[in-house]
């Protein structure tokens, strides 16, 4: 039977602590190694790990989604649609026409199926799109919601339909798929978490940081995944080796903890990642021996996850 790749979603209850980054210089370390590697932006509000490659967006694609339509001259005015609309997105008054809201709407199309006399047609709206290149040798896959759309869960899911295709068509694609999250704990994080073998969530040593890392776990624990904690700017102030503490303390699992570092703020700047093997950075700098080492545990994760 075929190996699938390893799923590793990498996210953090708060923004700007570094995500993206992790995510990016986690998918360069096993691109460096000579691995298949599919990076996922699942940040659809906010893509912008192909800026941290040094990327552009190509080969782009419409995210559709279904909108109901009502055929005036078909439709019966049985109201049967809109009572059974769980998001109350039909607005129906006795007689007449039901009204489509499709601010609420969520696309489910039962409307559409239980409509008794075909009155409802399917339609779509763009809520927007995906983006597919190849950067330095990493496949990316992004997604990006349309400006005044909400649905930023169902841009997530259409990336997500595509990973599924990818691992049941062409399992030997990839050896390893990188998710990269938005920020939070809502129903994009959630799924993009569900599809993970290991979990990274990326915090930074501040209350702050503890409170949201905190929340994130409790939604990680409760889909039943694995994870491992990356502490990014974590000499910060000096507070490097009570934070760590503080989350051994409380048995939370840590992968590593990467220090405040110029090279790092340089890769944002210069769109390179930092342990790209070609870029000019230190190669004796504090961050880069710390993503070395985060390297070297989730290889050993991923021996012992295919030993067990
Ligand atoms: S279920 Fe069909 S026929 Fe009945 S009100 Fe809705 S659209 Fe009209
Ligand atoms: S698609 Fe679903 S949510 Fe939208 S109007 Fe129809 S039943 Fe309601």
């Amino acid at each position: 039977m075929p190996k699938r790749p390893k799923i590793i979603t990498v996210t953090g209850g708060k923004g700007g602590t570094g995500k993206t980054l992790c995510a990016v210089n986690i998918a360069t370390m096993f691109k460096n190694e000579s691995k298949k590697v599919l990076l996922i932006d699942g940040d659809v509000e906010n893509p912008n790990t192909y800026l941290l490659l040094g990327g552009t967006l190509n080969n782009k694609s419409l995210v559709n989604y279904f909108k109901p339509q009502i055929v005036e001259d078909k439709c019966t005015k049985c109201g049967i649609c809109a009572e059974n609309c769980a998001s109350h997105a039909l607005l129906y008054l006795d007689g007449a026409v039901p009204i489509p809201m499709l601010t609420v709407c969520s696309g489910c199309k039962l409307c559409y199926k239980i409509c008794p006399s075909g009155a409802i047609q399917p339609d779509s709206k763009i809520i927007g799109w995906k983006y597919r290149s190849e950067v330095n040798s990493i496949s990316l896959l992004i997604g990006e919601l349309k400006p005044s759309e909400a649905r930023s869960a169902a841009i997530v899911e259409d990336l997500l339909k595509d990973v599924m295709t990818i691992i049941e068509q062409k399992p030997n694609e990839f050896d390893i798929i990188i998710l990269d999250t938005a920020p939070g704990a809502h129903c994009d994080v959630e799924l993009l978490i569900n599809m993970a073998d290991l979990v990274i969530p990326v915090t930074e040593p501040t209350k702050f940081g503890e409170m949201d890392l905190l929340r994130i776990i409790e939604l990680i624990t409760l889909l039943n995944k694995e994870y491992k904690v990356i502490v990014n700017r974590s000499s910060l102030l000096g507070f490097r080796d009570e934070f760590l503490e503080n989350l051994s303390n409380k048995n939370i699992k840590i992968l590593g903890d990467i220090p405040l570092d110029d090279d790092v703020v340089h890769s944002y700047c210069q769109g390179t990642p930092l342990m790209d093997v070609e870029a000019n950075y230190s190669k004796d700098g504090g961050a880069y021996a710390s993503f070395l080492k985060i390297y070297d545990k989730l290889k050993e994760w991923i021996h012992e996850k295919d030993n067990r």
